[in-house]
């Protein structure tokens, strides 16, 4: 866009929710333009901004003279119209406050102020005789790391000061670095992969995609074992070769790291990664390499959907069925459907990857609105597992037990011929729920209406929702009768507990959020189990999904029933899909894999389709089930909730809004009920479900009934649109 004039007042999106836009006037000689990230005076403090698009943000038109000049601009690129697009949808589409998003993509302050170079420090390798034993620990964690002093102190877990004596006394250097260095370049024709038939169909449309440079989303919907990746790391290839970026979306972290091996492997270098744990310097340097280009590939969790691109080509959200990529805290958004979004203002290709698609992006391929891309058949000749039903009514486990006997011999047999097993339960902790045998107390979380769940690896009782945690005690806190508790149901420490007594020889490993706490745990994980030091793996949603371990015949899921109950309305499919996930994971390789599913309700019709493979006919029955109910993709889902820590506070403002529902004849409001979760971390919490046929514009009818609404101070009311967790 060419400018006759420069700008002489901008309306700013200015970082605090409350205030939201405000004007400025452009001080001469100041250059700004539409997405320049500026420092604006506010009182006597100063805030910053991004400045917007003329026209696109109401706001009062004050004369010119009343207005404060800006006071600089920061040294980054402007955000680029397209992401500017991006955040003012989300805003709408989400209702949340334009500043909220538009902070999500300048998530590195430090990259904000420029580049530079900074003073790391790391071991010099010195081993004195006499170490004071916080040292010795300290060099210990530090084994390999290089950072800030800060950064070193987090990792290590000791004072800034320490770290200072340290280095005074020689045992860590420092060393100059460069905050923009360079990332590794890849190559796109490092290690070029023979194809398959399938495979070579599926990336011949990416990569005509990629050099028509125009939106176009793909659903890609490949069996687990198809060889998804290397299908779409052709059209990555093709980004590379033509010098546009490529941002790729995974679910989890844990699951970055077995991503990376095959990137390096295909294309002779790491990716740039994004995620919450990085260090605050490894952020500014991905920042800064993604707004100038130079970030060729960007592997990262749901929050790099906002980083601000200089040339993206392509974006692929791998899993993309994952519910992890729905953020329910902040902004409450959909990174799959956001992914889609940006795809379409950046006007790029879009994959949607999955064995087990989303109902709404199945029904997206249905209508055309995608291009469905199949693969049907695993690669390299490898099988489906044989999927069988093991009704535990008819094979009770032992007493006290949860594996039933068949799926114990299996286990058995698997140990003899020196194959691995993995157990499924989607349960961290031993048990859910602890009580004493004597006066029978039930450990509640104080903050939440929950249980607290035994973790007894780390001997503490733990709430799963606001993270409170308790050492477990000797005795009852209600009777004061020693060694009287006892564990209700099964986790995966009871289930690896079990394993141990029945196969006394086996490597037992548990896997979940719990002991795979890090990037590098998660890839130590790997390397155990792909050189065939476990023999049986426990685990919870997190093993489900990625993994690749050759030697994995059994996987046994110990109760299929469980992610039925509670009534939330996709139930069913998230039971389909953990369970078609996990199945996934047995006889990748040469060996065939065999899949028990341990159930109550074998004629239920998730169980009966995940027996006989029938993926379509589940389909077709859900969609038939959402389509009458009103639900997504035929109907549209919106949450309103109302929280406070005073319990009838929290009541009065909940029954206000259910009192001034709008009638209308195309919507439905359920409630207000207390939320299942009516307690949660200390705030009593009410719920409104808003139900409207796909047609209504549901935010702005939300919009205009809350608006007139006033409620006290400690009143919060949060809107979820297309809601995934229903607690
Ligand atoms: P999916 O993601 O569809 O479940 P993967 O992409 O993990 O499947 O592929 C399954 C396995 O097959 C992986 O170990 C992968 O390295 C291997 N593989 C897939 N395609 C090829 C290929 N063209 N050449 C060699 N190995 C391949
Ligand atoms: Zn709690």
């Amino acid at each position: 866009m060419n400018r006759a004039q420069p700008l002489s007042r901008v309306r700013c999106v200015v970082f605090n929710a409350a205030l939201g836009v405000l004007d400025y006037r452009v001080p001469a000689g100041m250059d700004v333009e539409p997405g320049s990230v500026v420092v604006a005076p506010l009182g006597p403090r100063q805030i910053m901004g991004v400045v917007w698009d003329e026209g696109r943000l109401p706001g009062a038109d004050f004369p010119e003279s009343k207005l404060r000049p800006l006071l600089a601009v920061m040294p980054v690129p402007p955000l680029a119209a397209p992401l500017r697009r991006l955040i003012e949808w989300c805003a709408d589409y989400y209702m949340a406050p334009l500043s909220s998003v538009a902070r999500m993509a300048l998530s590195s302050g430090a990259a904000l102020r420029g580049g530079g170079t900074l003073t790391e420090y790391r071991l010099t390798g010195a081993e004195p005789a006499r170490l004071t034993p916080q040292r010795k620990a300290a060099i210990e964690k530090l084994e390999g790391q290089q950072g800030t002093i800060r950064e070193l102190a987090a990792i290590a877990s000791v004072s800034d000061a320490v770290l200072r004596g340290m280095a005074g006394a020689g045992l860590l250097e420092a060393v100059q670095v460069d905050s923009d260095r360079p990332f590794p370049h890849a190559d796109p024709d490092f290690a070029t992969p023979t194809l398959s038939d399938d495979q070579q169909a599926a990336a011949d449309q990416f990569v005509d995609a990629v050099r028509a440079e125009a939106f176009a989303p793909f659903l890609l919907d490949g069996v687990t074992g198809s060889g998804k990746t290397e299908a779409y790391c052709e059209a990555i290839a093709e980004c590379l070769r033509k010098g546009r970026q490529v941002l790729v979306l995974l679910p989890e972290i844990a699951l970055t790291e077995t991503f990376l091996a095959r990137f390096e492997a295909r294309f002779g270098a790491p990716p740039v990664t994004w995620h919450s744990s990085l260090k605050s310097s490894e952020r500014r340097r991905a920042w800064r390499a993604v707004a100038g280009g130079t970030a060729q590939v960007v592997i990262g969790a749901r929050s790099a959907l906002f980083l601000p691109f200089a040339k993206l080509g392509l974006i692929v959200v791998d899993e993309a069925h994952e519910i992890s990529f729905k953020q329910d805290d902040g902004v409450r958004y959909n990174a799959r459907d956001v992914a889609v979004m940006r795809a379409r203002f950046e006007g790029v290709p879009v994959i949607l990857a999955s064995a087990t698609p989303a109902l709404e992006s199945l029904q997206m391929a249905e209508n055309g609105t995608y291009t469905r891309v199949v693969m049907a058949d695993r690669f390299g000749g490898a099988t489906m597992p044989e999927v069988s039903i093991l009704n535990l009514t008819e094979h009770p486990p032992e007493r006290g037990r949860w594996l039933a006997p068949p799926l114990v011999e299996a286990l058995k047999d698997r140990l003899a011929k020196g194959e691995q097993s993995l157990l499924f339960l989607n349960r961290r902790g031993y048990a859910p729920l602890t009580l004493c045998r004597h006066c029978g107390y039930r450990f509640k979380c104080a903050n939440c209406s929950a249980w607290l769940v035994e973790h007894r690896l780390s001997r503490r009782l733990a709430c799963h929702h606001c993270g409170h945690e308790q050492p477990t005690p000797d005795k009852c806190p209600e009777c004061g009768q020693p060694d009287c508790l006892v564990a209700c149901g099964p986790g995966v420490e009871r289930i690896a507990d079990e394993v141990a007594e029945i196969l006394p020889q086996a490597r037992v490993a548990i896997v979940t959020s719990d002991t795979l706490t890090s990037p590098a745990k998660a890839a130590e994980f790997v390397a155990m189990a792909q050189g065939g030091a476990i023999d049986v793996i426990v685990g919870t949603q997190l093993v489900t999904k990625g993994y690749h371990f050759p030697e994995l015949t059994l996987v046994g899921v110990v109760d299929a029933d469980m992610g039925l109950e509670g009534g939330d309305l996709r139930a069913a499919e998230r039971t389909y899909q953990q369970v078609a996930q996990v199945a996934g994971r047995a006889g990748r390789a040469s060996k065939p894999g065999e899949v028990l599913i341990q159930t109550r309700h074998p004629t239920a019709a998730v169980i009966a389709a995940l027996a006989s493979g029938d993926r379509d006919a589940f389909y077709a029955a859900e969609t038939e089930a959402r389509r009458s109910a009103g639900a997504p993709p035929f109907g549209r889902w919106a949450a309103i909730i109302v929280s406070s820590e005073d319990e009838a506070e929290a009541r009065t403002a909940a029954r206000e809004i259910g009192a001034t529902a709008p009638r209308l004849p195309d919507l439905a409001v359920l409630g207000p009920a207390p939320a299942p979760l009516s307690l949660l971390r200390g705030r009593y919490r009410y719920r409104l479900l808003v139900n409207a046929r796909r047609s209504s514009e549901v935010q702005r009818v939300i919009r205009e009934w809350l608006e007139p609404l006033r409620f006290p101070q400690g009143v919060r009311v949060g809107v979820d649109i297309d809601p995934y967790s229903f607690v």
